[in-house]
């Protein structure tokens, strides 16, 4: 079997970036540094596995465009956060367990089957604005739900800092 090693420093330096990252966009790491900077090594491990940092608690195929909704911060971190305070690893917290007010629910797994994964929901019929009409398309990041009218979506998401791919075209 082959073990992938990871160097300490780099899980440390990993883990001050994430907890940066997350908390310029109003996100919190698990305040418990060791299980937190576990949950960074698996990450930093299945980026060498694969070449993205996919979810260290699922299974990834090992093919980017299977897996683009479990690579981390993933599409299902937001509504866990909002109905358990955690997401599914608790590599990220909302602020009352962040701060030790709370403690984490378990979290189910909210990943729908392969078969049900991609399906875009249908948009509202009689939008008050239709596509035709806007001057640039608006995109949606599937990770955090922040919108932007642009010719194309950025680079990184300001919020969440999820990459370009994680875009779809909402309107
Ligand atoms: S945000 Fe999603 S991908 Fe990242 S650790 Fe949590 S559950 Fe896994």
């Amino acid at each position: 079997m082959n073990l992938i090693v990871v160097d300490e420093k780099e899980v440390d330096l990993t883990y001050i970036m994430l907890k940066k990252e997350a908390e310029s966009g109003g996100y919190f790491l698990n305040p418990d540094p060791e299980f937190t900077k576990n949950l960074v090594r698996g990450l930093m491990k299945n980026e060498k596995r694969y070449g993205y940092r996919a979810c260290p608690c699922r299974l990834a195929s090992g093919k980017k465009d299977e897996d683009l909704d479990i690579i981390c911060p993933c599409n299902y971190r937001d509504p866990d956060l909002n109905d358990f305070g955690a997401c599914y690893c608790a590599l990220y917290v909302n602020e009352a367990v962040a701060g030790g007010k709370k403690q984490s629910e378990p979290v189910p797994e909210r990943r729908p089957p392969r078969s049900e994964r991609g399906k875009k929901r249908p948009m509202p019929t009689g939008s008050a604005f239709p596509a035709s009409t806007l001057a640039f398309p608006v995109w949606r990041c599937t990770v955090c739900g922040y919108l932007c009218a642009r010719e194309q979506p950025p680079e990184i998401c300001p919020v969440c800092k999820a990459k370009k791919e994680r875009f779809e075209r909402f309107i």
